[in-house]
């Protein structure tokens, strides 16, 4: 059972923050309808999870945090619920771990309008899908609300683009492997902030085809004596398994992630794989001996296929390889994209910097309204990748540079480059000073800033609009439904 942190605190709610590892698992969350209120009074002491306390209270939930979590108050204390919504009434677990209290939704009194209408979960299905039990008006409301909030300096947003069909979009599924108490071999996703794997077999949001093949390689470990990895002791061999699947062309990619490249027996194994599921184009093994939270090492062999599979996003034929970034819901990243490009008002004649550009996406789509494109990325594989896209697509007026965004902006700068528009697409921790600092000296007419974590993206906004640029149109997209993550772009112009 996933148990909720809260941290001990009276005042204001928690400062939004999401980490990519927000995983807590649906308990409960059916209720019948009734109509009682009480404030927080313990209702029943139990001992639970050796020997320790936990109690009973019956509370009101008040609000939500930004991480999608309902606000009790209990004892002067202000504590958070997963799966609770605003006015629900609900029986919840209360236990002292140190100086957090854990909580968990042990029953639903009277149920919100707000609630989705979820058939009942037989499989951990809510791991990773923080608000996957509130319905699509209010996923709406929720999100809108946190980028409305944040963008309260610089502007009113637009509304929220929302997905039409909110479920089995991702077009990337990893699950880790390990071993339950009982020696069986388990795969699934880890608990919010700890390393315990939930055993997880489907997901409303991962691909089916790709849940469906991992489920197989679990089954087919047995027989070919393949062990999972253990981190305690570091025995065993596959770590986790990563499928790609493009969504357009139907390619399907396996990647095995395993602590060492002494696989033993892998032309069976790679045989009855495909046996299996014919539909898989390419396999891969991962060697990745690190004890750090990255999913994929450096060492990387293909077994079979070509070792990257193609994908179709905005008319354009795109190849990926397993190590580079790929956005994973294309069909709000067309929306994205869309927007974005609409948002730098080319002409045909501007030179349009692509920053973090991952495999070229965003530039080789705008290339072709653009005068040049030049495109920037830290890893190896996606500028590889981006280079190989330009051509497959017989683009001419794009180029791509391996680099730090940053320094190669500031060298730019520098070199006093002319430079009319700047798409930057920055990961969750935003840009740096090196970055900003040199786009502000560049001084593009346009900025369209792409963001995964509206928290940064707004403080870079400030940065922007102290050096002269104002904010222009703000267009939230939810590429990520059932989840708490938003995305959004901000378009910005030289005042
Ligand atoms: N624009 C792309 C990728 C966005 S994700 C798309 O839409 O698909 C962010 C990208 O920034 C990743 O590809 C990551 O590898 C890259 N990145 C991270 N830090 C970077 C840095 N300091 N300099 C350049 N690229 C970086």
């Amino acid at each position: 059972m996933t148990k909720q942190k809260n941290r001990e605190y009276k005042k204001s709610r928690k400062k939004p923050h999401h980490s990519k590892k927000q995983n807590s698992k649906q308990s409960s969350p059916q209720g019948n309808r009734k109509n009682e209120k009480s404030q927080g009074k313990p209702n029943t002491t139990d001992k639970h999870q050796r020997g320790k306390k936990r109690v009973t209270i019956e509370v009101t939930c008040s609000g939500l945090t930004s991480e999608g979590k309902g606000i009790i108050q209990w004892k002067g204390k202000q504590l958070e619920v997963a799966n609770l919504l605003p006015g629900e009434t609900a029986e919840v677990f209360v236990s002292k771990k140190g100086r957090f209290f854990n909580t968990e939704l042990k029953r639903v009194i009277n149920t919100s309008e707000d609630r989705a209408n979820l058939p009942r979960l037989s499989y951990n299905e809510g791991v990773g899908c923080q608000i996957q039990h509130m319905n699509e008006q209010a996923q709406k409301r929720f999100k809108q609300n946190i980028i409305d909030e944040l963008m309260k300096p610089f502007g009113k947003p637009e509304p929220i683009i929302t997905m039409e069909h909110p479920y089995d979009y991702r077009n990337k599924n990893v699950m880790t492997f390990g071993m339950n108490k009982k020696r069986q071999i388990i795969s699934g996703l880890y608990a919010e902030n700890t390393h315990q794997i939930i055993p997880m077999e489907r997901s409303i949001i991962h691909d089916p085809k790709a849940d469906e093949i991992i489920q197989t390689i679990k089954g087919m470990m047995k027989s070919f004596k393949m062990q999972p990895y253990n981190e305690d002791n570091g025995r065993g061999f596959l770590r986790h398994v990563l499928v790609r699947v493009g969504k357009k062309s139907g390619e399907i990619m396996v990647v095995l992630v395993a602590a060492s490249p002494m696989f033993k027996g892998k032309n069976n194994f790679v045989k009855a794989l495909r046996k299996a599921h014919p539909e898989i184009t390419t396999i891969l093994l991962n060697v990745n001996k690190r004890n750090d939270s990255m999913v994929l090492g450096n060492q990387e062999k293909v077994l079979f296929g070509k070792g990257t599979i193609t994908d179709t996003l905005c008319g354009l034929e795109f190849e990926i390889s397993a190590k580079s970034f790929y956005q994973i819901n294309p069909v709000q990243t067309e929306k994205l994209y869309t927007k974005a490009i609409e948002m730098a008002e080319l002409t045909g004649e501007e030179t349009v910097v692509d920053a973090y550009c991952g495999i070229g996406t965003i530039g080789l789509v705008a290339s072709q309204q653009a005068g040049k494109v030049i495109g920037v990325e830290l890893n190896k594989d996606a500028v590889r990748d981006a280079i190989r896209n330009s051509k497959r697509n017989g683009v001419k007026n794009a180029r791509f540079y391996q680099g730090d965004a940053g320094e190669f902006m500031v060298q730019m700068a520098e070199h006093g480059e002319d430079v009319d528009v700047v798409f930057m697409d920055p990961p969750r921790s935003g840009s740096d000073e090196a970055f900003l600092s040199s786009l502000v000296k560049l001084k593009p007419k346009r900025v369209v800033y792409v963001s995964c974590n509206p928290e940064t993206q707004a403080r870079d906004l400030k940065y922007l609009v102290k050096y002269g640029y104002k904010v222009g149109e703000i267009q939230p997209v939810d590429m990520f439904p059932q989840t708490v993550h938003v995305e959004s772009v901000a378009k910005l112009e030289l005042k």
